[in-house]
């Protein structure tokens, strides 16, 4: 048993990711501290996240979570801050997380009081030119990542082998307030108008993007239907001149638009990936909506045979669903993005039946979805840990032998991200 889990460890820990879902902004960007994505300079942005999301979920005040992501706070003085909540938040994954960082990057074994100073230290040390690709590749052990911009559609990147694109569609799908989606040059007057602009932002970056990125599911089922441009027109020009639209015109709108974004990404042979699942931000979750994701999903990849579709977190915790649907739909992939993070046992369940369920080319286990770059090497830790157990419970649960374990690796961690997305 042990030699076992040695072997496979050992091999994982050695293999790298593909890294197929992540928010970071250019390294130039974050060395200049844009806001508001990266709202203060300390080892405090480390919780910035989905550490946060969870200290929100715990009950810190407003002006407590305000107060620790302040450029105005002294960074010594952040401990105070997070001290209170430090016990409830250190075993979920997400401080699990925000450990393994700080162990691997900087060689802090737990944070205290005693270290605090020694903690702001390596990190301002760390933070300087250079630090992604020694973060990504040489510590995290990452070949690249695809970025899903948190400030635009698409751009290409300072280091496009290192961060590649994928183009977020979400804005051009709900037709989103300026500047988001529409280059400054480029009037709307009309539905015509707004395909054009699609069609340009295709056009513009097809070449460089892996995929599209869809997160609409964080505002609506996914319950997309075809509907024709001459039933919408009129909503359209009524949306866009800021009038009422009602909550079913504005569905068949973002229907329409959805299948005229799907049907060009399926034109320029770019997978789509779509949010599903469990939502990031606190207190807003239609867990009915989610609910109903995997059936929606479906109907998705039954509507668009040629269309890709790769699904995204695991549509935690409706997972088992989404083995049924990848097992079915020879047009569904999974994305464990994020999912490691979320529930790790989940994701270590869901990966152990995944390989006894649904042939394995389908399924990409990695992605951090993180803003935060340094985040990256602790997510990374716990995918691996995570995929290591997954595969070691398999054969001593004698499901498969040892070489076939190890002769997964590959495809699980890179090969598999590698055909579907080069
Ligand atoms: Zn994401």
């Amino acid at each position: 048993m042990e030699k076992i889990k040695d072997l496979i460890e050992k091999k994982v820990f050695k293999t790298p990711f593909i890294d197929t879902h992540e928010h970071l902004i250019d390294e130039s960007e974050r060395l200049d501290c844009i806001e508001p994505i990266i709202p203060c300079d300390d080892w405090a942005l480390l919780l910035n996240l989905y550490f946060s999301f969870d200290l929100i979920s715990a009950g810190i005040s407003k002006e407590q979570i305000d107060s620790l992501f302040s450029k105005q706070v002294n960074p010594i003085n952040k401990w105070g801050i997070l001290k209170e909540y430090w016990p409830y938040l250190k075993n979920t994954t997400s401080g699990i997380v925000f450990r393994n960082t700080i162990k691997i990057l900087y060689g802090i074994d737990e944070i205290s009081e005693d270290n605090i100073i020694e903690l702001q230290n390596r990190y301002e040390q760390t933070r300087k030119k250079g630090f992604y690709k020694y973060i990504i590749q040489d510590i995290a052990n990452i070949k690249h990542c695809h970025i899903n911009s948190p400030i635009i559609a698409c751009k290409k990147s300072e280091s496009p082998d290192l961060l590649l694109q994928d183009i977020a569609l979400n804005g051009l799908i709900q037709v989103a307030v300026k500047p988001y989606s529409v280059p400054e040059n480029v009037k709307i007057n009309s539905l015509s108008d707004w395909h054009s602009l699609i069609d340009w932002w295709f056009s513009e970056y097809n070449q460089i993007a892996k995929g599209v990125k869809i997160g609409n599911a964080y505002f609506r089922r996914l319950d997309f239907e075809r509907v024709e441009a001459n039933e919408v027109e009129k909503i359209f020009i009524r949306k866009t001149s800021l009038q009422i639209v009602s909550s079913e015109e504005e569905k068949k709108l973002q229907d329409h638009l959805f299948w005229y974004c799907v049907d060009k990404a399926s034109e320029y042979g770019l997978p789509v990936k779509m949010h599903t699942g469990q939502w990031a931000m606190n207190n807003v979750m239609n867990m009915q909506w989610v609910k109903d994701n995997p059936s929606d999903c479906a109907s998705l990849c039954k509507q668009a045979p040629n269309t890709k579709f790769v699904f995204s977190h695991l549509c935690y915790p409706h997972y088992e669903e989404m083995l049924s649907l990848a097992k079915s739909y020879s047009n569904a992939y999974i994305d464990m993005c994020w999912s490691w993070s979320i529930n790790p046992l989940a994701a270590k369940d869901f990966l152990k039946k995944f390989i006894l369920t649904v042939p394995n080319n389908k399924i990409f286990t990695f992605g951090g979805d993180d803003k935060i770059v340094e985040n990256v090497i602790g997510h990374a830790f716990v995918a691996r840990k995570g995929i290591a157990q997954a595969l070691t419970e398999l054969v001593t649960e004698n499901w498969i032998t040892i070489s076939d374990a190890l002769d997964l690796v590959d495809n699980l961690m890179y090969k598999n991200a590698e055909k579907i997305f080069e």
